[in-house]
């Protein structure tokens, strides 16, 4: 009766395909279709509204396959009868497919031609245009991960079945062309070129691309890798206008020495015969890892500033995330969206290996504590979490995949198991998986197969917690002195934050004494309650740090008697990752609302004072920002403030020390004082006399600054003064991005609705403007002005989900929850997520962003007034 019902739905599936790919239909396909080719001729015009494409599929069919329908999968115009086998065929659209019927398909051979076009714009469309404002020249670029490819050609969308492409474009004759093979050119005609790529390794339909535009490029020689031919070069394409921003020799280092580092890492060459990086303007993520031709957004590549040191820490993460693509994602493929942390935690977690060991000053570990886990560490603790395996009906549900659990958590997970099973070992296992499933695809219990033998070692309840079941254990050291002060009684507790049982970790205590002195030990647990007997009978036991090379992955919190200790020495912590556990542990313990945000600030405001690694300091000041902007009202906030406005615009007048202009983005937009206010003013505007000699700001901070002077500015005609006033100082570059963002701080409800209204349009302006201004739209203190729009923008979640790229429906929630801290708020939210119609994924990141709010509103509750 099953197996009837089976075969009845997917015959169903085959005749009426629903829209999207669902996964029964993808499985089917992967079973009976095999040896798929691409061959596409896309034609591309200026000014740029669509791009056409001739496209021809051949691909063998088994013998079940030949006698049932052919579900292809296609979701743009038609513009010609298709031929299937060469025979003319009038192809009609079912939903986001074509169904070929099977008299017209043989067993083996088969070749389908169509001629389609697909439309093009500056948003929500396969191939996006971005019109440069300054010169009004055109760059196009596709981005089709994880499900767009047949909204550009009609193919076989799902990532196990890999093809050969052959892809070439007809484009205005002064343009170049980028795509994953090497390129060739010919005029052809007046006005065009014909570009053409040399034939693909075999890849999934979401790693094929292509960008064309008036480009500019550096071609500079790569060391010797192996896979690459010898004497290869490195192409870096990008808009004239940055080149005067672009460290050529610093991306080439990068670049090179990566690749070299990650051949080795992995055990395999590089695995496709060339690599250029593009370089695109309003590029919706900071990297995308198309096999051979990764695309950038620039803004995360070039800077028009000397970059900060979280700036350059972001950028060597993110060349070596998309590098490691190469082989984990694109040499081997996950078989499905469900094991999409399987490419992307390894993608960051090799990505800090690559930068610990390429670039140690960057102090990787360090920054993986304090830029990687936060993010997990907050969405894991929220009844809308998900396991790092994530079951996918339909890949028109992928979207619903990203996010911090697969980018954040999994990447935290391979590290303490690398650490559990020892870096060779795990090599080892990587290795092996890779050497296995080369040019192919595989899941995660490939990998647990692979690790399993080089570990010789069962690792089915490691994966059955870490990777298939959500959430995470809060862990406390539960601890008590008896009367002569020695302890007593030392346990480990472990519980579910959301969820159930309890996880197998490896617990390291640091156990420190009154007088500084340090000792570790280590727990092995996997059950509610561990003992520790190496702890009875110690004397002077001041403080239990947990985890204290971050090694482990849950939410440690403090015990009370440690808490104190910390919050009073956690500042003069002479190492820097160890100082950065303590002050981590303590914020989790004010986030669980069971530390004062006041002290955890008090004792903050005593490292800023001191911290001289930048990025640290920059960390510093996020959560110091977060206690007395979030937590604490204003009336136990305001001297702290004050006090920590007086301590950084003194650091501005120091040595250099690269904290400026991470203290200028946090008193922009945080700074409340006469001397804060003197300083935007003077960043904006480019008052000389008025600005710290080492303050040199470049556009995007001096728009900031200046959204910081639109928010306390009260006429219009003020207002555009200063807007003209900044514009007037970049005469002839593109600040059209930078003024949208600077804009909608501006603090009148009529604005606000502008802006709302906006972001609700697909035609302009491009998606990522809207995303990064959402921040400045919930300017600190304009709360009760955008309340209003916080029902309005959850009931358009729905609509921000089918229309925009996969991070912007996530910080669309984030940002209009979070912009508030009180209950009128959270009872909004609650209202939505109580609606029955609401969507269950939009629900599950809701419930996350919602999380953030709830946890205000009880610091808030618990620590609002003095004490
Ligand atoms: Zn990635």
């Amino acid at each position: 009766m099953l197996f009837a019902l089976t075969v009845f739905s997917l015959a169903a599936q085959l005749q009426d395909p629903a829209p999207g790919i669902a996964a029964p239909l993808a499985q089917r396909r992967a079973a009976t279709i095999s040896s798929v080719r691409y061959d596409l001729a896309f034609r591309i015009e200026a000014p740029v509204k669509h791009a056409d494409c001739e496209a021809t599929l051949r691909f063998a069919l088994d013998e079940a396959g030949a006698k049932e329908p052919l579900v292809v999968d296609f979701d743009g115009e038609v513009r010609a009868r298709a031929q299937v086998n060469g025979a003319a065929w009038e192809a009609v659209r079912v939903a986001d497919h074509f169904v070929v019927p099977p008299h017209l398909l043989r067993n083996g051979e088969n070749e389908l031609r169509f001629s389609v076009r697909s439309p093009a714009a500056p948003a929500g469309t396969p191939l996006t245009v971005y019109r440069d404002a300054a010169d009004g020249a055109e760059y196009c670029y596709t981005l089709v991960v994880p499900a767009d490819a047949h909204r550009l050609y009609p193919c076989f969308d799902q990532p196990d079945l890999k093809a050969t492409f052959d892809v070439s474009l007809r484009i205005p004759k002064d343009w170049s062309a980028i795509g994953n093979g090497v390129a060739s050119s010919a005029e052809d005609g007046e006005a065009q070129r014909r570009w053409t790529f040399s034939t693909t390794k075999p890849l999934p339909t979401y790693l094929m691309a292509f960008a064309c535009g008036p480009f500019a490029k550096i071609e500079s020689p790569l060391p010797a890798i192996p896979g690459i031919e010898q004497g290869s070069t490195l192409r870096t394409w990008f808009r004239e206008s940055e080149r005067k921003n672009l460290d050529e020799p610093t991306l080439l280092r990068m670049h090179g020495e990566g690749l070299q580092w990650l051949c080795g890492y992995f055990g395999e060459p590089y695995p496709f015969d060339k690599l250029d990086i593009v370089l695109l303007p309003g590029f919706p993520y900071g990297g995308m890892e198309h096999a051979g031709a990764i695309f950038y957004r620039e803004k995360a590549l070039s800077f028009d500033h000397e970059p900060t040191a979280g700036e350059l820490a972001r950028r060597s993460a993110l060349v070596y995330h998309e590098l490691s693509h190469q082989w984990f994602g694109n040499l081997v493929t996950m078989r499905w969206f469900d094991d999409l942390w399987l490419k992307e935690g390894f993608a960051t977690f090799v990505a800090h290996e690559a930068m610990a060991v390429l670039e140690p000053e960057k102090k990787a570990w360090l920054r993986f504590l304090q830029r990687v886990k936060p993010r997990a560490y907050e969405v894991d603790a929220t009844p809308g979490t998900v396991p790092v395996f994530q079951e996918l009906a339909n890949l028109a549900d992928a979207k619903s995949a990203y996010g911090p659990i697969v980018y954040n958590k999994a990447p935290a997970v391979l590290r303490e198991l690398d650490d559990r099973l020892g870096s060779a070992t795990f090599r080892d296992g990587v290795h092996r998986f890779l050497a296995k499933h080369r040019f192919g695809n595989a899941s995660w219990r490939d990998l647990a197969d692979a690790l399993q033998q080089a570990a010789k070692s069962d690792l089915s309840r490691w994966s059955e917690r870490w990777l298939l079941s959500p959430s995470l254990p809060r862990v406390r050291v539960a601890w008590e002195r008896g009367a002569d002060g020695s302890v007593v009684s030392a346990r480990v507790l472990q519980e579910a934050v959301d969820g159930q049982g309890t996880w197998p970790l490896r617990v390291e205590l640091l156990v420190v004494g009154s007088g500084g002195a340090m000792r570790p030990l280590r727990v092995e647990c996997d059950g509610a309650e561990t003992k520790v007997d190496e702890l009875i009978g110690a004397k002077d036991v001041a403080c239990i740090v947990p985890n204290p090379r971050d090694v482990a992955y849950a939410q440690f919190l403090p015990d009370a008697t440690s808490s104190a200790w910390m919050l009073a020495h956690a500042a003069g912590i002479e190492d820097a990752l160890l100082r950065a556990v303590l002050f981590g542990c303590l914020f989790e313990a004010v986030r669980e609302a069971e530390v004062d945000p006041a002290a955890f600030a008090e004792s903050a405001l005593d490292a800023i004072a001191r911290e001289r690694d930048a990025d640290t300091h920059a960390w510093m000041l996020d959560m110091f920002g977060t206690c007395v902007m979030r937590y604490l009202p204003e009336e136990r906030a305001v001297e702290l403030r004050e006090r920590a406005e007086e301590t950084l615009l003194g650091q501005l007048g120091e040595a250099k020390s690269g904290r400026e202009l991470p203290i200028l983005r946090w008193l922009s937009r945080n700074g409340k004082g006469a001397g804060a206010m003197r300083l935007c003013r003077a960043v904006a505007l480019g008052v000389a006399e008025d600005t710290p000699p080492h303050v040199v700001a470049g556009k995007e901070d001096r728009f900031a600054a200046l959204a910081a002077l639109l928010a306390r500015t009260d006429t219009e005609a003020d207002q555009e003064a200063l807007v003209e006033n900044v514009r007037a100082a970049f005469a002839g570059q593109d600040v059209e991005r930078e003024t949208f963002l600077a804009r909608a701080a501006i603090g009148t409800e009529a604005n606000k609705q502008r802006c709302f209204d906006s972001y609700l349009r697909l035609d302009a302006p491009p998606e990522q403007w809207a995303q990064d201004s959402l921040g400045n739209f919930h300017w600190p203190g304009q709360a009760p002005l955008t309340k209003p729009f916080l029902a309005r923008a959850l009931e358009k979640a729905q609509w921000v989900k089918a229309n925009r790229r996969i991070f912007f429906m996530p910080a669309w929630l984030d940002a209009f929850v979070n912009a508030h801290a009180d209950a009128d708020a959270l009872a909004i939210v609650d209202a939505a997520i109580a609606n029955d119609g609401l969507d269950q994924d939009v629900k599950k990141k809701l419930l996350q962003s919602r999380d953030g709010l709830a946890r205000a509103v009880r610091i808030r509750e618990r620590f609002g007034s003095a004490r």
